[in-house]
């Protein structure tokens, strides 16, 4: 048997396939972009075929010759996304339904109005937003024909995108990790299976969903069809779980926080189930032989799309990467501020109608404090997200940090200037594949435990330490707090 780990990772915009050698190092990869169809305003689509089709390219692509070096697969994917397909067949029934689509909002709201809310957060963690599985199921069970028929025939299969890629590679195979089962809106977060009276109230058939699995674990066997011989998968997890644990957060309080189109923000709640009282998630990080650890999240919808707003949408600088420069060429925004509810603002806020705010502009303002309050804004973001961990009891110690915007040092330096805590961030970034490959890694016994796995496959990183004084601080804060008053 072989040694590496070939990890899947199918994410909105792109699906890879990179194969890590047992002690982390990168030895190859492969990527295909995904067509995004918008049909309508609000709504975002996959073809689920599509989907399969170029993971299992990039999945040949990165094992090149070395199929018998592949000791484990792991998969981490888009979560929320919602596939359709037929269990005889094989085929999808219809477009998968990106976590990103809109189209349930007035499913939502009439739940909400209901009174449900308090109750379906005190089981499930989640929220009633348009974000989460299990309005997408229904809407496709309301409105498609395919899915409905499917469903009369005793044929619907429904899952996450990891569900489905299993289901390709295992032939047949219906499992679902917990980490991406605790984002359906359907599995309590202190029962293994999915509830009947959960799928009562969102009208989603109990027959139709997967078996809820660990992440990490002998979980399923690839069929020798797809690369020569078979080979077991051993790891499934989220997308944003896996970015936690492949930043070795595997202690309770430890927090990432990644920053791509938007921000995440994870902490290990350890085996307490999470119960926010300030809007926060409560979420599964990992599983395994049934035992939990849970994480509490936090997103904020808008981070990096600011920086490619003020690239595309003002044409104000060339290259994201331009930011950095303009910060630091001047002493400080001259008082201008963005709140960058673009595209509403997430937690702990949850006001998704809210809409951007440009404060303090003068006729100094120019392409610089534009640049520098659009970073800024940034630690503004996660300042509110930390002060609204620490009020549910999970206070940071310090910020390990990932995903494109992450490699703004101007931007490091000043999360850890406004949150006063150290903040990491690993040379090697590529933390969501990281951590699949950890759990692959141990679902296959190359390493006992997640800890383990982590301090034989992760690799060094910079630490920013904080550096202004608190007047500063709290001036900049005050200034945010009134900017944000007026969204
Ligand atoms: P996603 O995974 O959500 O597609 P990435 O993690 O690839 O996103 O991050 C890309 C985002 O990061 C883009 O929105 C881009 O504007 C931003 N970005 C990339 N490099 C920098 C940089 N040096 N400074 C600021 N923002 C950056």
């Amino acid at each position: 048997m072989g040694e590496h780990i070939l990890v899947l990772d199918a994410g909105t915009t792109s699906t890879r396939a990179i194969l890590f050698a047992a002690d982390g190092t990168l030895v190859r990869t492969a990527q295909r972009e995904l067509t995004q169809h918008y049909p309508r305003p609000g709504w975002v689509e996959h073809d689920a075929g599509e989907i399969w089709d170029k993971t299992l390219a990039c999945a040949r692509e990165a094992i090149g010759d070395d199929g018998a070096c592949v000791a484990a697969i792991g998969i981490t994917n888009q979560r929320e996304t919602v596939v359709a397909w037929d269990r005889t067949s094989g085929e999808p029934l219809a477009r998968a339904i990106v976590w990103q689509d809109r189209r349930t909002a007035d499913f939502c709201a009439t739940l909400k109005e209901s009174g449900q809310e308090a109750e379906v957060q005190a089981r499930t963690g989640l929220l009633l937003d348009p974000y989460f599985s299990a309005t997408k199921m229904r809407w496709l069970l309301d409105n498609d024909e395919a899915v409905r028929g499917a469903n009369e025939r005793g044929d619907l299969a429904f899952g996450t995108v990891e569900s489905w890629l299993v289901f390709k590679l295992a032939q047949g195979a219906h499992v679902s990790d917990a980490s991406n089962a605790s984002r359906t809106l359907l599995l309590p977060l202190d029962e293994g299976q999915f509830d009947a009276g959960l799928c009562d109230l969102f009208g989603v058939p109990r027959s139709s969903l997967p078996r809820v699995v660990d992440t990490h674990g002998p979980l399923a066997e690839c069929s020798s069809e797809w690369f020569g011989r078979a080979i077991p998968i051993c790891g499934l997890v989220g997308d944003q779980q896996s970015a936690t644990i492949g930043q070795a957060c595997l202690v309770p309080g430890e927090t990432k926080a990644t920053y791509g189109t938007g921000a995440f923000v994870l902490t290990n709640n350890g085996a307490a189930i999470p119960r926010s009282t300030h809007r926060l998630l409560g979420t599964v990080l990992c599983q395994t032989n049934g035992q939990r650890i849970y994480a509490i999240e936090g997103a904020a919808f808008v981070a990096g799309s600011l920086i490619q707003w003020l690239r595309d949408g003002l044409g104000l600088i060339a290259s994201a990467a331009e930011t950095e420069e303009l910060a630091r060429s001047i002493p400080d925004s001259g008082e201008v501020l963005i709140v960058p509810a673009l595209a509403g603002l997430g937690a702990p806020h949850w006001l998704p109608e809210a809409r951007g705010v440009i404060a303090g502009l003068s006729f100094a303002s120019g392409r610089a404090q534009l640049a520098r309050a659009a970073l800024e804004a940034m630690a503004h973001q996660t300042h509110d997200l930390a002060a609204a961990f620490a009020a549910d009891g999970a206070p940071w110690s310090m910020l390990r940090i990932d995903g494109g915007m992450a490699a703004n040092d101007w931007m490091a330096q000043d999360l850890a200037d406004m949150l006063g805590i150290a903040v990491e961030r690993p040379d090697f970034v590529e933390t969501t594949a990281l951590g699949a490959a950890f759990c692959a890694a141990v679902g296959a016994g190359l390493y006992p435990t997640l800890d383990d796995a982590a301090q034989a496959m992760r690799g060094a990183a910079r630490c920013f330490s904080p550096r202004i004084d608190e007047a500063a601080r709290a001036e900049r804060l005050v200034r945010w707090r009134k900017a944000l008053a007026a969204v």
